[in-house]
């Protein structure tokens, strides 16, 4: 990280703090992730710089910043700090720590007791089950979360849902950018006017972010006190879903809306025409065959794709084939859900007291089994991020997650595959 002159106390920007001046060197951190390409479209650096960093479309279709006007020294050093474009670091704090899935207190297979939450979820609705069980014990008052957008219908939005309607019209996983941290500014003025706290959920690099804001800012800390997660194969861009809705037929002009997952374990990919007709395909067709080929390139080396930084994670829990396809068509969703703080642990175990998840036992030896995508990219991260540095690209400091360990589970041919495979990309993309 390059020096900047001494930062005062880093905190979320209120939008009253932006200056009137339009043009604006890049600050360094954002300059940093521009060069290596190893934005995650979280949104935090939006929130760090309100007023001066707003998230837009960029082509092929992925959330990424945009600088507006110029930084503090304390709001680029903070952004240094939570971007996980630029950073990730997970602390072990005395629990088992698995080389390739992380901290964790406790592993079971789980499922929402509410019938009509078990089938809208992505797996098992579990997440959605403890989002509710979190807002009607009083633990949170709201939950930040990720939901269709209105106006666009491969899109997401960020939606702050406070009962059982708005969670079960966020659940089901969207297979699209997301920047649920972006408006997190206003989220903190609403703490400190009311006091009112959320319970937050995205993608592990926006757990992490939120994590890392926690560790800077107290206010953070005590607005956002539960962050939830699932695991994460890699966002696709818009173009990603475009090519869905042409493979289905589905004019996008006609299209009203459209469903990646859930309504079903795993759940069809479902475009609803203006005429009320639905097309749609399966998860192996529509993740498998076209979404997982337009991921951004901060998933290929993404080192926590298992949530490390959240209190609640949950998966999939399903038998796959040797690419991660589930090995049955349709049936009940089965979540694979991972306690990995003490905090988390009891409020799972309260969320089942409470009868909104019922859970099952769960061998965490049997996750290199089932999420074998997962396996391979920690497997041939280390190899990756060497010949990213050896090839000049600026790349996200890592620490905590194990990789020379996870990369030791591979042989010495196939580290050097990844090795060359990586260098190969990366000079074609130069040419
Ligand atoms: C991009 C992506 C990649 C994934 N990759 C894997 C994988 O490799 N392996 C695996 O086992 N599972 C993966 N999942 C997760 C899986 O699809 C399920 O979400 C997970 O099993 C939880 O299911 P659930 O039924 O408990 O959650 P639900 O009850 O359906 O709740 C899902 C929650 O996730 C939130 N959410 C949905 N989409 C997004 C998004 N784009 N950004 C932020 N929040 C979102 C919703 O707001 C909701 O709160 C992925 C999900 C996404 C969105
Ligand atoms: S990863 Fe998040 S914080 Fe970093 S530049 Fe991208 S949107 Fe901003
Ligand atoms: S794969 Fe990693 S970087 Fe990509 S969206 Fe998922 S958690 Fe974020």
């Amino acid at each position: 990280m390059p020096t900047s002159p001494a930062p005062t106390a880093p905190t979320l920007a209120r939008a009253s703090d932006a200056p009137s001046a339009a043009a604006s060197p890049l600050a360094s951190s954002l300059a940093h992730v521009a060069r290596g390409n190893t934005c995650a479209g979280c949104g935090a650096c939006a929130a760090l710089a309100a007023g001066k960093v707003r998230m837009t479309v960029a082509d092929p279709g992925f959330l990424r910043p945009l600088q507006t006007a110029p930084l503090t020294p304390a709001e680029d050093e903070a952004i240094w700090r939570v971007c996980p474009g630029l950073t990730e670091n997970v602390e072990t704090e005395g629990r088992q720590d698995h080389v390739l899935w992380g901290p964790y207190v406790s592993m079971h297979t789980a499922w929402a007791s509410d019938p009509e939450m078990r089938h809208a979820g992505a797996s098992g609705g579990t997440l959605s089950a403890i989002l509710l069980h979190l807002v009607e014990s009083g633990t949170v008052d709201a939950v930040i979360q990720t939901t269709a957008a209105s106006d666009f219908a491969l899109g997401n939005a960020t939606v702050v849902t406070t009962d059982r309607a708005g969670v079960l019209a966020s659940a089901g996983s969207r297979y699209a950018p997301s920047a649920p941290l972006a408006d997190l500014h206003e989220r903190l003025a609403e703490h400190q006017l009311t006091g009112r706290r959320f319970a937050f959920v995205g993608k592990p690099c926006d757990a992490a972010a939120m994590a890392a804001l926690r560790e800077i800012d107290p206010q953070v800390a005590r607005a956002v006190p539960v962050i939830l997660s699932f695991f994460c194969a890699g966002v696709p861009s818009h173009a990603g879903g475009r090519a869905v809705l042409a493979a289905l037929g589905a004019e996008e002009a006609r299209t009203r809306s459209f469903r990646y997952r859930g309504n079903g374990w795993p759940g069809r990919a479902t475009a609803v025409l203006q005429d009320g007709t639905e097309r749609s395909m399966t998860y192996h067709e529509s993740w498998g065959r076209i979404l997982s080929k337009h991921v951004q390139h901060r998933c290929k080396i993404c080192p926590d794709g298992h949530g490390a930084l959240a209190d609640i994670v949950c998966a999939d829990a399903w038998e796959s084939d040797e690419n991660g396809y589930p090995l049955f068509e349709e049936q009940p969703g089965v979540s694979l859900v991972i306690a990995r703080t003490a905090l988390g642990e009891r409020l799972l175990n309260e969320a089942c007291a409470k009868g909104r998840v019922e859970t099952g036992p769960f061998d965490v030896d049997d996750l290199v089994a089932i999420q074998p995508g997962q396996r391979e990219r920690r497997r041939a991260l280390a190899a990756r991020l060497l010949a990213l540095r050896i090839a000049g690209r600026p790349v996200p400091r890592y620490r905590g997650l194990h990789l020379l360990a996870a990369a030791r589970q591979n042989s010495v041919r196939k580290n050097v595959t990844n090795f060359l495979g990586m260098i190969r990309r990366t000079v074609m993309r130069r040419a």
